[in-house]
């Protein structure tokens, strides 16, 4: 039997990654970490106007309006990836082209990790609907408007790598260290996460590191 790796469950199947974590991961490891192997999700304004605006568009079902129809809260997958997920929606436009769009209740950062979530979506319809997918998009409630994603090489690399990088994360079980940075002024899990307390101890013991390192005795000689 072929050993499990750092990509395999104990069956050796492909550890699933879900889409979210993309998102979580790419804005900050250490939050990804912390709701995945540590289930310590935290909500607070932003997280609960998000789900608020979710609970709108996560009600499974389809409509149809003129020559797009669209389907709400649709279950996703890649094998090929080993991504699941749900899509808050996704129109199925009458010229064949298929568009997932991410519902996010703050302000749309172009290239930011809402981005890689609706890409990741658009891989994940490829493979399902057998079509290309070369299109997304994030609907900010923030500014109202609707920004397009191009799904291009190098977002579908970055998509890959992350996956994998989240994979070895739950997998291995390793908590990636605090960020302790701008980010985490607009992060919920900060009060549990401490960032600033554990960035400050890892300092400290670096510099207990540093204040007890034995020269060399060589460098003492006459
Ligand atoms: S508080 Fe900072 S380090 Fe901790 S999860 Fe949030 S962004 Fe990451």
């Amino acid at each position: 039997m072929t050993p499990p790796t750092t990509r395999d469950n104990q069956e050796g199947e492909l550890v699933q990654v879900p889409l979210s974590a993309l998102e979580h991961y790419a804005y900050c490891p250490r939050q990804s970490g912390l709701i995945l192997l540590e289930d310590a999700f935290t909500d607070d304004a932003a997280t609960v106007r998000g789900t608020l605006l979710h609970q709108r568009v996560d009600t499974p079902g389809n409509r149809g309006r003129g020559s797009v129809r669209t389907l709400h809260a649709l279950p996703v997958w890649n094998d090929s990836y080993g991504l699941t997920g749900i899509c808050d929606t996704v129109e199925l436009h009458a010229d064949g082209r298929i568009l997932p769009v991410e519902h996010k209740s703050g302000r749309y950062h172009p290239g930011g990790p809402a981005d890689i979530q609706a890409a990741a979506q658009a891989l994940c319809l490829e493979e399902m609907f057998q079509r290309p997918v070369p299109e997304a998009a994030v609907y900010s409630a923030a500014d109202r408007r609707r920004h397009r994603i191009t799904v291009d090489d190098d977002l579908r690399t970055r998509i890959h790598q992350l996956t994998d990088t989240v994979r070895t994360m739950l997998t291995t079980g390793a908590l990636p260290p605090p960020a302790a940075d701008s980010r985490c002024r607009r992060c919920s899990m900060a009060t549990g996460c401490m960032p600033k307390v554990l960035a400050g101890t890892r300092r400290y013991h670096q510099a207990l590191t540093d204040l007890y390192t034995l020269n060399d005795p060589q460098d003492d000689a006459p």
